[in-house]
């Protein structure tokens, strides 16, 4: 049977593009984390939308499952196979063209497999901005940004994957194409197809194509990195940022002392911006598409008035490109210094804004009651709600007693979310990662909708099994 299909896929794409081998094969039954390993028939790489419908027709007369892949680096083990070595992995990597770029209509309509560096560059070379930006944009695909519904820095001020996209193509779990790339800003005719397979994480179809909004590009920018006396603080200086500074404030993240040091730790390079340490840290980004306009006065302006209130304790303002970048430069870097620590239970939550104080002070209470000692490194955007919220020991042997109970600190740390009308994943998506633990915190009638949805367009199971939902 598989050597049937093997042959079938070989004579649409080619032998080159059909790996069977295990050394071909390796980099993509493996996620990015190294957490999940599972084992393919066959990789399978094809060329053009009308390649990826007749790869998923053969597939669906073989009656095998299929597993969509970008740039593999999810972090929920969605885009690799399970470990019975019964599913194909149709990687898009080599649907890579841009295809348009409609300066007037502020649009660029892409194929999934170009990287998401690669879009910002197209966007760039016509005078505009794609915003999407993450740490693994060199690496990453945009067909795999939005099925997994992407954040990153700049959500605050433009919104995440979800909010960039304006038409898609997709080939449907049946073989048949959609063409969907439409660039309108208005079009009520029904549902809102294009946003089911935003976030579905292959479990629908495979995003061939893209229509994108482009921005105009920011040429003023200013960033700051301030202290912090607590969180509350934090979130209060977002408030006044807002209401001065609107649309201008294009990142606030905020970091704890714990992750902050962390990074000291494991990047010797990197310089303290500040002469004394704090409880917390923000980062601050404001951006302006007006080359004329000056953001530091307005910004000295709301942190002097912050610093009075007793709001912040310090602050600095990067002077120059290279400055700016050695400070995002710091909290780019946290995760980094995570992984050189050793390993932590890792949580992407969200909560009304208003409500990461309440959050952060209730989950550290909660932990540190349960397992004394335990060290907390949470960081990340604010401004969204969104917190990377990651426990361990400080000691080896420790850690390693505390990573073993990892269900009953997920229990603790997601109960506590969903009591504040948060959600247990924020922006990584559920993949394998927490397609259990959703059960818990979706009420009945919510996961049955998203069955009755995953029924209609794959009633026969095979794009993307076990993944998201079952
Ligand atoms: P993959 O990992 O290949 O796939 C992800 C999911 O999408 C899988 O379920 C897969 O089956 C599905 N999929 C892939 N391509 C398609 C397609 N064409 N059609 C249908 N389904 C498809 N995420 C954030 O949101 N914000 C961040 O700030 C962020 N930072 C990160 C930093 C690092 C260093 C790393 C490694 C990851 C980070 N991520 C972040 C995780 C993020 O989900 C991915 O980087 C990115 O969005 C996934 O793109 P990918 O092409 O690698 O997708
Ligand atoms: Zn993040």
């Amino acid at each position: 049977m598989s050597e049937g299909l093997i042959t079938a896929l070989r004579s649409i794409v080619g032998s080159s593009n059909v790996f069977v081998e295990a050394a071909d094969c390796a980099a993509y039954e493996e996620d990015w984390r190294g957490r999940y390993k599972g084992r393919a028939l066959c990789v399978v790489r094809p060329g053009s939308t009308a390649e990826v419908s007749a790869v998923v027709t053969a597939c669906v007369a073989a009656r095998v499952a299929m597993v969509p892949q970008g740039g593999n680096t999810g972090l929920v083990g969605g885009s690799v196979p399970h470990e019975n070595g019964d599913e194909v992995v149709i990687s898009l990597v080599r649907l890579n063209r841009v295809r348009a770029v409609d300066p007037d209509n502020n649009t660029i309509t892409v194929e999934a497999g170009c990287t998401l560096a690669d879009v910002q560059t197209a966007a760039a070379g016509r005078g505009r901005l794609f915003p999407l930006s993450l740490a693994s944009e060199g690496t990453c695909r945009i067909g795999g940004n939005l099925a997994s519904n992407a954040g990153g820095v700049q959500v605050l001020r433009y919104g995440n994957a979800r909010e960039l996209t304006l038409g898609l193509e997709v080939v449907l779990p049946d073989g048949r194409i959609w063409d969907g790339l439409r660039g309108l800003r208005k079009d009520n005719t029904g549902y809102d197809l294009k946003q089911l397979f935003i976030g579905s994480e292959g479990t629908l179809g495979i995003i061939t194509a893209a229509v994108l909004k482009l921005f105009a590009p920011q040429v003023a920018r200013v960033v700051a990195w301030v202290a912090l006396p607590d969180a509350e603080s934090a979130i209060v200086l977002l408030g006044h940022l807002r209401q001065r500074l609107g649309e201008r404030i294009s990142a606030f993240e905020i970091v704890c002392a714990a992750a902050y040091e962390l990074v000291l730790k494991h990047f010797p390079e990197a310089r303290p911006p500040l002469a004394e340490a704090a409880p917390w840290y923000a980062l601050i980004e404001l951006a302006d598409s007006d080359a004329a306009a000056d953001l530091n006065p307005v910004l000295e302006d709301v942190l002097g008035e912050a610093f009075e209130q007793g709001l912040v304790s310090d602050a600095t303002l990067a002077v120059n490109e290279t400055q700016a970048k050695a400070l995002w430069q710091l909290r780019e870097s946290i995760s980094d210094a995570q992984k050189k620590e050793g390993i932590s239970i890792k949580h992407d939550v969200s909560v009304p804004v208003s409500r990461i104080p309440e959050f952060l002070q209730r989950a550290d209470a909660a932990l540190n009651a349960a397992f004394p000692g335990v060290r907390i490194v949470a960081f990340g955007h604010a401004g969204d709600g969104n917190l990377h919220y990651n426990p361990s020991m400080p000691e080896g042997d420790a850690n390693s007693a505390f990573i073993d109970r990892t269900p009953e600190v997920n229990r603790l740390v997601h109960d506590i979310v969903a009591s504040l009308g948060g959600s247990i994943s924020a922006e990584h998506g559920l993949g394998q990662l927490k397609r259990e633990e959703i059960k818990r915190y979706k009420s009945s009638i919510e996961l049955e909708m998203m069955r009755r949805i995953k029924q209609a367009f794959d009633p026969d199971g095979v794009m993307n099994p076990g993944k998201l939902i079952d």
